[in-house]
């Protein structure tokens, strides 16, 4: 299953894409705003340029992010109603504990009102000045969180990982050599621990595989440190090990996701991904003393350890939403959406990151946009230019996100420049899908007049969510 298995094409070159249904039917419907061209300059400059700062009511199609934008299903409104909002001992928190132990086998499950309350919880126990902390790519909040506690963030993907035009199977994967380069040269004493988020959310949505989990967990082993999973998606990489790894055909995505998660010693979640729910996290640990500093720690910042700072009734969403989450049909259809608008990007020639991942498509904005500098925030640009095109949120990942400065003041670019194209769980059509595409595909025939931008506001921490832009003239 190496190559090019079940992304885009096949081995001659032929499109392998059925026509997919959506494996579901709508019971409920939310009218979408449509706007004029007009509108969507004036919305945009209020904005300054900006999409974080666009309202919802202003947006055709909303694909800044696959976080707590999922549609819930009959089940898990049905379930809401059985919510026991008790504050302590809550029996939808038992269900919900139950669950969640059934698939990753934690001994200790802290639910947390979204993912990066467990890592702050977490780095706050682990982190600290001098800790170095690996990952094969940290999300923008780990990154921000451990940051914030003194400790020192660093990235080890693959080669082939950051490079969007490579095509591998497990580009989400850990550099394992660096990985022990980097224990040898700082020592594991300042490693409290290392993290492997899967699907790799920063590196394009790409799955890590089971033999880098468990070689990453071996070595890890060798010099005392423990493995973390920061497992957002961990449903949707076992789905990609089950279809591209040797020896998992016949596995069900259950025992696969029991596998991963066997080779480590806990992990973070943001439930609002493959949580399948609007609001929600946990963070799960093996080990008694550290789960006795973040009960305590949750205790006075989220709430108590039967529900952390959530309504039970997400618990209950939750509950049903991991289950759901597990169903093989679903993710064909999950991974087969995002898919389906890759091909059509392709096809225009509009440079993506390849093979398409789990969650999203990511535009190259290296090269659609290459007249226009790193420091210039061409991801920026484009993800501006879809909004006025076609109503369309993006997220830009590239330097506004994790570019860096120099004591003198230069910019220092992350390896790639991307655009992202979160697809929210079970929302969009296959129409909707094709308007996204003809909308890009409108932008990069006309991407020579795109143009390069300034920040002229950003915060001190995670500034693309409230930095200020301005075209540069
Ligand atoms: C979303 C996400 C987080 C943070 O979770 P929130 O629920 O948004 O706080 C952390 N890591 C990864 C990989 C994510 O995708």
């Amino acid at each position: 299953m190496k190559g090019t298995s079940k992304c885009n094409f096949d081995k001659k070159g032929n499109d392998v894409m059925k026509t997919q249904i959506e494996p579901f039917k709508i019971k409920s419907v939310e009218a979408i705003p449509i706007t004029t061209k007009e509108e969507r300059i004036r919305y945009l400059k209020e904005a300054f340029l900006n999409p974080f700062y666009l309202r919802s009511e202003h947006i055709t199609i909303d694909l800044l992010t696959d976080s707590g934008t999922t549609a819930m299903s009959a089940s898990q409104w049905g379930n809401i109603m059985q919510g026991d909002e008790a504050y302590a001992g809550s029996k939808s928190y038992y269900k919900f504990e139950e669950v969640v132990k059934k698939i990753t086998g934690f001994k200790h499950i802290i639910p947390t009102h979204q993912g990066r309350a467990a890592e702050r919880i977490l780095f706050s126990i682990l982190g600290g000045n001098g800790k170095i902390i690996p990952n094969n790519t940290h999300f923008d909040t780990t990154r921000g969180n451990i940051e914030y506690s003194g400790a020192v963030a660093v990235d080890l993907p693959t080669k082939a990982g950051i490079d969007p035009s490579t095509v591998e199977d497990f580009k989400g994967n850990m550099d394992i050599d660096a990985l022990q380069r980097l224990i040898e040269e700082v020592g594991s004493e300042r490693i409290p621990l290392c993290i492997i988020t899967v699907t790799n959310n920063s590196g394009g949505g790409q799955p890590v595989s089971m033999q880098n989990i468990r070689e990453t967990k071996e070595l890890l082993s060798n010099y005392g440190i423990p493995l973390f999973l920061d497992c957002c998606r961990f449903a949707e990489n076992a789905y990609f090990i089950k279809k591209r790894e040797k020896g998992y055909q016949n596995k069900s995505i259950l025992e696969i996701a029991q596998e991963m998660f066997s080779y480590a010693d806990g992990a973070t979640m943001s439930a609002k991904k493959d949580g399948m729910s609007n609001t929600g996290g946990f963070l799960a640990t093996n080990d008694d003393s550290l789960a006795e500093k973040a009960r305590v720690n949750l205790i006075i910042t989220e709430g108590f350890p039967t529900y952390g700072g959530l309504a039970r009734r997400d618990l209950e969403a939750l509950a049903v939403g991991f289950e759901e989450a597990l169903d093989e049909k679903y993710l064909e259809y999950r991974i087969g959406q995002v898919a389906y608008l890759g091909d059509l990007l392709i096809k225009a020639g509009v440079p993506i990151l390849v093979p398409t991942g789990g969650h999203a498509v990511y535009l190259n904005a290296k090269l659609f946009a290459p007249h226009i500098l790193p420091e210039h925030f061409p991801g920026q640009s484009i993800a501006c230019d879809i909004y006025l095109e076609g109503g369309i949120r993006s997220c830009e990942i590239g330097s506004v996100m994790f570019g860096k400065k120099t004591p003198d003041g230069r910019h220092i670019p992350p390896p790639m420049e991307l655009v992202r194209m979160a697809i929210p769980r079970r929302v969009y059509t296959k129409s909707h899908i094709e308007y996204v595409a003809e909308s890009v595909i409108k932008v990069f025939n006309r991407r020579n007049e795109l143009k390069g931008m300034k920040i002229i506001y950003e915060a001190p921490l995670l500034r693309h969510f409230t930095a200020k832009f301005d075209y540069i003239k």
